[in-house]
Formats: structure tokens, C-alpha cells, sequence
């Protein structure tokens, strides 16, 4: 870790706009800004704005305005200068080259929030939403990834680490002075502390699967037999014409994946082949994939070709459906084909929810919203009372703490001693501890900043 260094990068997306802002942090940063500029930020006081212009050998490079803000109140912990530059790619590119004239080093991917994280600033799931705020898709991950940043997690977490670390001190201390602590019933005692523990970490896993559709998007794919008009919904929802629409049954051979927000909701869309049995080679891979692709997906939407009634292939298709989350949709209603009779017959063959259905029209769509809501988050998500967990590394973690905790409570259901507990007690106190960072090694941590992009 290079924290001695003083770095500069762009902090803003690069392209013609109002400004750009490059970011120098570091113990040198009032210094190495200095000498890109016509007059001194030498004795300014912190969180002031100065005019100032950006001279390089003698040319005068832009006109810009410079925020100072002095270790450790910024957002690296370190001393920071901003220049605000005006919003063109070359300008922008000029005074960073100047600044890195001047003694800077280019920050590498991440650098400015790692630098935040090991000078304390923000912890390491602090720092993470930080990204997921940059990269939301749709308000409910951005909601979550903002109170990730506000500290929930990290204060559900470190609770839950401080009621452990009490629990193993007061072990410790009873082992090394018998005389003094009496251990008759705590083993009782810590059952019962173990049991809420294990509540708290459900409560938090009961909503990993919704927080993890909420920041990648519900994965769904479309199923139906040829023709059905598979291609056509995936059409209508993603309102462009990348899959190609055809009559000719089974020209959809490959899968295509398509990233659309519906509802407020993110949906990953693929189209495959439709399924059904094949001869012809090439669709049969299709038609495999469209299997495998289903078995992993978040959501199937069925659709039914209602103008050509229920064929096998549906039924079949309506049988592997069950067991999932899938919505089935009446396709080609506007040929004027739903009858009450087909409706009913297509309700006897699955649980889920069916929809009057027109891809060519949009009827339907709205139900289908509805639905999906229903669905993926019964109603309105409460951020007030519920932490979503967004991230599988912090998943893993809170899985691996309670299946550590589980330890703890087999031990004390064999009567084992003491010391026993301690052992499970601590690697669900270091497992904890991965979520916020404190005890997870250098290479996470690269690993965690190199996926950021630069600047931030
Ligand atoms: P896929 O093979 O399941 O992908 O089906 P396509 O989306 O290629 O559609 C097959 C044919 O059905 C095309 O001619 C579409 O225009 C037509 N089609 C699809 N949906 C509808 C619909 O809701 N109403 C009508 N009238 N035609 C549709």
C-alpha cells in the first residue's frame, strides 16, 4: 500500500460537461496543487473554495476552482484538493498531466475509497456501498446501497460482535480464575444468548435473496414452445427490436440476455430457443441451454400461445414451472382466442399466477408488474425495519458465523467444556468481523478495491 504517496486521478465521468473534478489526496496534496497554480493555497483554512488558473510551464491551461480540505476531514482521511476544472475531456486531461508533472501518482482503480477504508473513514461494507450506490439500476438497490453506506449493517454487525466477545472474556475469565467466577449454569445461559444470536443472523439471511435480486436484477428467462411469442415479450419489455421476430418456428437459437426495468424492478432477461424436442442439432444446444438457464433463474415467464390452444409441449413446459417463481402469460389474447374454456384448462395445470396476455398489444402488462412485485417483495420494501443484504460475501459471512454458532450450541447440548465454546464463539466473532474488515486479510481487500473504478 502506497499510503505515503500523494494521488491524483479524474473523480468524474469523462466527457464534454459543466466540469470535471480531479482529486489529489495525500500528504503532499496542498504541495503538489501549489504548483500548478497562479497563487498560493498555502495558509487557506480547510473546507474553502479558491478561483484559481492552472499554469503549466507558463501556459495557462484553465481557469478553475479549488477546494481544500485538510486530514483528516475528507473522504480518504488524508489532505485533499479538488480542482474543479471546466467539463472537457482534453482540459481535464491537460491538469491532470500537469498535477502529475508536478509529483503525483496516478491513483489506481479504488484507490481514494481504500485509502478512506485503512485510515478508518468508512469501514470495508461502507466502502463497498459505495460502489453499489454508484452502480445501482433501479431505486430499491440504490435505497439499499445507501443504507449499507449509512452504517446498518455495520452496526447490526458489530453488535452481534460485541455480544459474542462478552460471552468468550467472561469464558476466559471464569477459566483462568475458578475461584472467583462460578460457571455452574452458564452453559444454559449461553444456550440461550446462542439461540437469539442465531435469530438475529436469519433475520438478516431471510433477506439475502431479495437484496441480491435488488442489486443484480431478477434473473428470468422466457419459456414456450416455438412461435409462442417468446421473443416478442422480450421485444415489448426491453421496447427495442434485438431479438429477431420470426414466423418460421425455432428460429430463436441462441440466448440473448437483456437488462430492463420493470416496475421499479430490474429483470435480466434471456430469450432461448423454445423448448421442445428437436432433431436438428444446432437448436437442440439452444433448447439445452434454455433447460440449464431456467433451472438457475429467479423467475419464469411461461408463455402460451393461445391461438393454437394447449399443445403438449405447454403442458409440459407448465409442469417444469412448478416449484419456481414463474408468471404464465396467455399470449396472442388479441387474436380474440382466450376462451373461459382454455383459461380454465391452463389455471388446472399450474400454481402460478396466469395473465390474459397480448406481447403484440401490451395487454397484460401492467398484471404482470403487479405481480412481480407481489412476488419479489410482498408489497412495499421497509428500509426502517429491514437490512438487506446485497453483497455474497457478506451472505457467506453471516452464513459462516451462524453455522459457527451452531457449533456452539451442539457443544453445549454434549456437555462439552467450556473452552469448547470459545473456539466456535471466536470464529463466529472473525467471520463477523470480514463484513466490516477488521479481520480480513490484504488480499481481500485488493481484491474488493480493484473492482472499483478510478477516481473513486
Ligand atoms: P418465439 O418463437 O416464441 O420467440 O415467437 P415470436 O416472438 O418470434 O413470435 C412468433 C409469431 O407470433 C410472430 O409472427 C409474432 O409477430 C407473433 N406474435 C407474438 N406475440 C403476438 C401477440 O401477442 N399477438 C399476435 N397477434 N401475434 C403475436
Amino acid at each position: 500500500m502506497r499510503t505515503g504517496n500523494t494521488i491524483a486521478a479524474i473523480a468524474t465521468a469523462v466527457g464534454a460537461g459543466g466540469i470535471s473534478i480531479i482529486r489529489i489526496s495525500g500528504g503532499q496534496a496542498l504541495e503538489t496543487a501549489e504548483k500548478v497554480l497562479d497563487k498560493s493555497i498555502a495558509g487557506v483554512p480547510s473546507h474553502t473554495i479558491h478561483l484559481r488558473r492552472v499554469v503549466d510551464e507558463g501556459e495557462i491551461l484553465d481557469q478553475v476552482l479549488v477546494t481544500v480540505m485538510r486530514a483528516p476531514r475528507s473522504y480518504t482521511g488524508e489532505d485533499t484538493v479538488e480542482i474543479n476544472c471546466h467539463g472537457g475531456p482534453l482540459v481535464t486531461e491537460r491538469v491532470l498531466e500537469a498535477v502529475f508533472k508536478a509529483g503525483a501518482l496516478p491513483a489506481e482503480p479504488g484507490e481514494f475509497s481504500k485509502r478512506a477504508f485503512l485510515n478508518g473513514k468508512m469501514d470495508l461494507s461502507q466502502a463497498e456501498a459505495v460502489m453499489d450506490v454508484i452502480d445501482a439500476k433501479n431505486r430499491y438497490a440504490l435505497k439499499a446501497g445507501i443504507s449499507q453506506l449509512n452504517g446498518r449493517l455495520s452496526e447490526a454487525v458489530r453488535h452481534l460482535r460485541g455480544l459474542i466477545l462478552d460471552e468468550t472474556a467472561w469464558i476466559e475469565a471464569a477459566l483462568d480464575d475458578p475461584e472467583h467466577y462460578d460457571l455452574t449454569g452458564y452453559p444454559e445461559e449461553l444456550s440461550l444468548k446462542t439461540e437469539a444470536m442465531i435469530r438475529e443472523l436469519d433475520g438478516l439471511l431471510k433477506n439475502a435473496d431479495s437484496g441480491r435480486v435488488m442489486k443484480e436484477g431478477i434473473s428470468t428467462v422466457i419459456l414456450g414452445k416455438p412461435n409462442a411469442g417468446k421473443s416478442s415479450l422480450l421485444n415489448l419489455l426491453a421496447g427495442s427490436e434485438r431479438a429477431i421476430v420470426t414466423e418460421i418456428a425455432g428460429t430463436t437459437r441462441d440466448t440473448l440476455t437483456e437488462h430492463i426495468r420493470l416496475a421499479g424492478l430490474s429483470l435480466n432477461l434471456t430469450d432461448t430457443a423454445g423448448i421442445r424436442e428437436s432433431d436438428d442439432q444446432v437448436e437442440r444446444i439452444g433448447v439445452e441451454r434454455a433447460r440449464a438457464a431456467a433451472a438457475d433463474a429467479d423467475l419464469l415467464l411461461v408463455v402460451i400461445d393461445s391461438s393454437s390452444g394447449l399443445a403438449e409441449d405447454d403442458t409440459e413446459i407448465l409442469a417444469s414451472a412448478e416449484g419456481k417463481n414463474a408468471i404464465v402469460l396467455l399470449n396472442k389474447s388479441d387474436l380474440g382466442n382466450v376462451s373461459p374454456a382454455l383459461y380454465e384448462e391452463v389455471k388446472k395445470r399450474t400454481s402460478h399466477p396466469v395473465i390474459i396476455f397480448s406481447a403484440k398489444e401490451g395487454t397484460g402488462l401492467p398484471e404482470m408488474e403487479q405481480e412481480l412485485k407481489d412476488m419479489f417483495y410482498r408489497g412495499e420494501i421497509d428500509f426502517n425495519d429491514q437490512i438487506y443484504i446485497t453483497n455474497a460475501r457478506h451472505k457467506d459471512a453471516l452464513r459462516n458465523a451462524r453455522n459457527s454458532l451452531l457449533e456452539v450450541r451442539k457443544s453445549i447440548e454434549a456437555g462439552m467444556p467450556e473452552d469448547f465454546f470459545s473456539i466456535d464463539l471466536m470464529d463466529a466473532y472473525e467471520a463477523l468481523g470480514t463484513i466490516t474488515g477488521e479481520t480480513v486479510g490484504e488480499d481481500v481487500i485488493e481484491r474488493i478495491f480493484e473492482k472499483f473504478c478510478t477516481g473513486k
